[in-house]
């Protein structure tokens, strides 16, 4: 698995290794980290091997599937490392779809609901074309993966390669690293430090949030089907960035306010999955609520944040 350290990558290991799969994971660290898999270290079944699949990627022994979880996937994240995040997105993919390819295997490519860009139809649907900016800020992260999806056809189309593509839309849940600049991340440690939850633009965009055990479930029904898609996975509880933080400052229980920053350049003013999909091909539909992700996350950061606290002390 590529990307196995990362936020989801990491969670889509454990799932695999629960069920009595092997799984090599393999991960440059730029921005996955070790201590995602930490856990998993001692399973004969496991492994982790730091390396950046833009550069190439081979694997003895048989493998059944490849998955394509590696990317930087925050904004911030992505906008720091433009031409890796390119990189990843096209010679990454090529990689792996050639790995996949020499031992016959099932391939995973991990999309996004950016491809949509800022959507002129809503909700979106996986016939929606989308509308993004080739040449803006976020293209090295949008167009990598729209230029992943198109190799992974062709692939498919001349070759024969078993493929498929998931359009993961905005995932949360532990393991989300606390400095990434994710709305759900920041809003998070804001409150728990007592400080201002920074609001991006008027807070009237809407994202919609999917618990990480959700999104897992997804990803692993498409895997184990024999479905092309892409399919978007993803959770239809579209809110508005302002009711997220609300959201957020209910389920800590935090004092702070908050405060409005700037709207990062193409910034989607809306965005929710049409999941109908996922539903009718793979019985897939997402079980945990706002309320309920989100404390289960802001225990998972407040553990993170007690941890250091002693490391410090
Ligand atoms: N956002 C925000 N405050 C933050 C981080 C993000 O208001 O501290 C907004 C951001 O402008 C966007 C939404 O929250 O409208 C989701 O941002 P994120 O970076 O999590 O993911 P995106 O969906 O933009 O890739």
């Amino acid at each position: 698995m590529a990307g196995g350290a990362g936020f989801l990558g990491s969670h889509l290991c454990d799932a695999l290794v629960a069920r009595g799969d092997e799984v090599l994971a393999i991960d440059d660290l730029s921005t996955g980290r070790t201590a995602n898999v930490a856990h998993l270290g001692d399973n004969p079944a496991f492994e982790l091997v730091v390396g950046d699949v833009s550069t190439g990627v081979d694997v003895s022994g048989s493998v059944g599937a490849v998955a394509h979880l590696a990317s930087p996937a925050s904004p911030p994240a992505y906008l720091a490392r433009p031409l890796e995040t390119l990189a990843v997105g096209s010679e990454g993919t090529r990689h792996l779809l050639e790995l996949a390819g020499r031992h016959g295997a099932r391939f995973l490519l991990a999309s996004t609901s950016e491809i949509y860009g800022d959507p002129a139809v809503h909700p979106q649907t996986e016939d929606y074309r989308g509308n993004v900016d080739p040449i803006g800020p976020r293209s090295v992260y949008d167009e990598a993966k729209r230029f992943a999806e198109a190799l992974t056809s062709a692939h498919r189309r001349t070759l024969g390669t078993d493929t498929a593509i998931v359009r993961i839309f905005n995932t949360y849940g532990p393991r989300l690293s606390p400095g990434d600049g994710r709305v759900v991340s920041n809003f998070i440690v804001q409150a728990l430090a007592g400080e201002p939850l920074t609001i991006y633009g008027d807070g009237s965009q809407t994202r919609s949030l999917c618990f990480v055990d959700d999104e897992i479930a997804g990803l692993l029904a498409l895997l184990d089907s024999d479905l092309a898609g892409p399919v978007n996975i993803g959770n239809p509880d579209e809110r508005t960035i302002s009711e997220i933080a609300a959201v957020v400052l209910k389920v800590t229980g935090s004092a702070s306010h908050v405060v409005h920053r700037p709207l990062p350049t193409d910034d989607p003013t809306r965005r929710c999955p049409d999941i109908t999909l996922a539903s009718e091909r793979l019985g897939w539909s997402p079980r945990v609520d706002l309320v309920t992700g989100l404390e289960q996350t802001a225990a998972y950061f407040g553990a993170l944040t007690a941890d250091e606290g002693r490391a410090g002390g």
